[in-house]
């Protein structure tokens, strides 16, 4: 172990006494695209003892671009990211625990998946799973580590539950579906997933070491094409916020957090945004024109890539043909719609 980990423990903030604590560390992995990659093979190379790693998705070849722990191979088998950053993982580094969840994260288990656990990292790609985590963490009081990045841009700020704002204390509303750009619409480089995560990932080793005094305390905003770095300090928590002032955890509440739904028999999803929209379909058809066949009227929008058939209607619900599974169906409304 002295080996392995000894130029972090060289590092002075860190010591022996942090790596052992590192060592008996148990961390949540939400998502693991680009982001939550990131997170795990920082985490993984510093010897977090226990990592548990939750996605949805599988692994394809528009991923390798930034999904650094993912090979071709991976792709060709279509395996559960999940999986395929576990197999690499235990590569790196066999001394650690690590568990693959394959699983849609909800408000059936989200509480389940954190509660054995001393921190969150969001690796997610969408606004619905960050409130349900916001949730579940205030309520367990569980810190976590809220990061973004499309494009050349991506924010990022640290929550430690009733001590900092949360994120329902800084976007008090959910954005409305399709508002918002998603990787798939706006594409995204791979330097700003390395900067987000360096930051996420530093966060995450200052409190699991005890370095609270090193948060940076800020909304931290990053555009390594625009060369912008900027940090908005963060006051005290929202009087008034739902979240974490009110104890109103609406996201972990089965009744509204129920949206998807198998339509019988005709191997589709409907999929019901938590918060109905007004889209603009012209615009979202503008946008997604380049990733399929794309034919919109005034009702609704439909887009055909592969197997799969969206069609969104302006309220902002859709229904996914090709599938009977709500995971995969719910991972493609966030890839097009977004939210
Ligand atoms: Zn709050």
């Amino acid at each position: 172990m002295t080996e392995r980990y000894s130029r972090q423990i060289l590092f002075d903030s860190i010591g022996s006494a942090g790596q052992e604590k590192l060592v008996m560390s148990r961390v949540l992995i939400v998502g693991c695209g680009a982001l939550g990659a990131a997170h795990a093979e920082t985490l993984t190379r510093a010897g977090v003892g226990f990592i548990r790693i939750v996605d949805r998705d599988f692994v394809e070849f528009s991923n390798l671009q930034r999904q650094t722990l993912f090979s071709e191979s991976d792709a060709l088998e279509k395996l559960p990211k999940a999986i395929a950053a576990k197999n690499r993982l235990a590569e790196i580094n066999s001394e650690i625990e690590i568990e693959a969840v394959v699983a849609d994260v909800n408000f059936s288990n989200i509480e389940t998946l954190i509660e054995d656990c001393d921190l969150v990292l969001d690796g997610t790609d969408n606004f619905q799973t960050r409130y349900l985590i916001n949730d579940a963490c205030v309520k367990n009081n569980i810190s976590w580590i809220y990061g973004a990045a499309v494009s050349s841009y991506g924010v990022t700020m640290t929550i430690q539950p009733n001590q900092t704002p949360c994120l329902r204390c800084i976007f008090e509303e959910m954005p409305n579906a399709g508002t918002s750009p998603t990787c798939d619409t706006s594409g995204v480089i791979q330097p700003i997933i390395n900067s987000i995560s360096a930051v996420q990932t530093t966060e995450a080793l200052k409190i699991l070491t005890g370095n609270f005094d090193a948060l940076h305390n800020s909304l931290m905003q990053i555009d390594v094409w625009q060369n912008d770095w900027r940090k908005i300090k963060l006051g005290a928590p929202n009087a008034d916020c739902q979240t974490c002032a009110r104890k109103n955890f609406e996201f972990l509440d089965a009744e509204s957090a129920e949206f998807s739904a198998v339509l019988c028999g005709r191997d589709a999803i409907q999929i019901v945004p938590p918060k109905p929209a007004n889209l603009d379909l012209p615009t979202l058809a503008e946008t997604l024109k380049n990733l399929g066949a794309v034919k919109q009227n005034e009702y609704l929008l439909r887009l055909t890539v592969g197997e799969i058939e969206l069609t969104v209607f302006r309220d902002a619900r859709a229904i996914i043909r090709g599938t009977d599974d709500v995971a995969a169906a719910r991972s493609v409304y966030a890839k097009y719609v977004g939210v």
